[in-house]
């Protein structure tokens, strides 16, 4: 490419301009189907969030509810609060984020890097009654002056911005040829916001949710009894209805185990070279076990891969934690045992380990 004729400017002006118009990327390898899958973890704090989170923050200073010095609070596991946490700074405003014990300790290192006072609640307690973290995100905000609650779960604009922008960027890069979006569920800002604007644009496209198994949502669209239980992916399907999942919208929610979620992370590394969150994982192999019943002959699939791996170090890449949840080990790549233990015997006085 010669620059002699680039007439536009090639530089952004700030961060924030990073964030949104993510990759999509066609994935070859992981499922037996080509998957069109938007990269998530190009934005500026290495997921989906962010869009939701700087929207947020940039609608309440246009509404005058925030302004410069003020504080933010919000409740959230994770990705929203360093989201918000980026955007209070870009804005000059203060951040406490209110999460709980079983939220891993790199992102809350990686939170209170970026700036953020990080309030750790107990995960047991349901998260809207007395202690859980949305109740104390609640009274945190009325104990402060100048502070604002960012409430995820019914903030429309969270739904809005994935609308507005998201789900166009898609049917862009799309060109319109869609017919199955698949998508994990956590505020549900995600799946509303994309599911609405492509069914706007082609009522035929199937919006199809996937869970961990235990997450509640699959019964909840079924209209079936259900109880939350606990699972290792994280930041999706909490023990909580959210106000922002249009269900309306959705034609059908499967669920997927913990090990399926954290092997298809590996083979996604491998086969893909993609380094994704469990999230990912998960969504990846909710897509393989549907086409399992259903082939999807000629059918155009895309789905969103939210965060990336790294943020996992302590889970994913942990073989302590897997060991701990029973999960099967990915297929190993590793050279032939003979040969492993020619090396090891090779240089067993220098005490090479492998
Ligand atoms: N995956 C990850 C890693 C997330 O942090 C979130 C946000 N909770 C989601 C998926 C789900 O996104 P949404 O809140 O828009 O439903």
């Amino acid at each position: 490419m010669s620059f002699n004729y680039v007439t536009e400017k090639l530089y952004f002006d700030n961060i924030t301009q990073l964030i949104g118009n993510t990759p999509l990327l066609k994935l070859n390898s992981v499922v037996e189907k080509e998957i069109y899958a938007k990269l998530e973890y190009y934005n500026p704090t290495f997921s989906i969030k962010d869009r939701a989170a700087f929207y947020m923050l940039k609608k309440a200073i246009e509404e005058n509810s925030l302004k410069e010095g003020d504080t933010i609070i919000a409740a959230t596991s994770g990705n929203t609060g360093l989201g918000l946490c980026f955007s209070a700074n870009f804005f000059k405003m203060n951040y406490i984020c209110v999460t709980f014990d079983t939220v891993p300790k790199e992102k809350i290192s990686l939170l209170k890097a970026f700036g953020a006072n990080v309030v750790i609640c107990d995960s047991k307690l349901d998260s809207n009654l007395e202690g859980g973290y949305l109740w104390v995100a609640n009274k945190i905000n009325e104990m402060i002056e100048n502070s604002y609650l960012i409430n995820q779960f019914t903030d429309l604009n969270n739904p809005y911005v994935h609308y507005t922008e998201t789900g166009k960027e898609i049917w862009y890069q799309m060109d319109g040829e869609i017919d199955y979006f698949f998508s994990t569920i956590g505020t549900g800002g995600t799946i509303t916001g994309i599911g609405k604007y492509l069914k706007e644009m082609n009522p035929n496209i199937k919006i199809i949710g996937v869970e961990p198994e235990g997450g509640i949502y699959r019964k909840v669209l079924k209209g079936e009894n259900y109880e939350f239980k606990n699972h290792a992916v994280e930041s999706i399907s909490d023990n909580y209805i959210s106000p922002n999942v249009d269900f309306n919208l959705i034609d059908e929610i499967i669920s997927v185990s913990d090990n399926d979620s954290f092997n298809m992370c590996y083979e996604t590394l491998r086969k893909e070279g993609l380094c994704v969150g469990t999230s990912s994982g998960c969504v990846l192999s909710g897509i393989k076990k549907y086409l399992t019943n259903k082939a999807l002959t000629n059918k155009r699939i895309v789905t969103v891969l939210p965060d990336l791996g790294l943020k996992y170090i302590d889970t994913l890449y942990n073989s302590e934690f897997w060991k701990a949840k029973g999960f099967t080990q990915p297929e190993d790549y590793r050279i032939d045992l003979k040969i492993q233990e020619n090396i090891l015997e090779a240089f067993s006085k220098y005490e090479v380990r492998m």
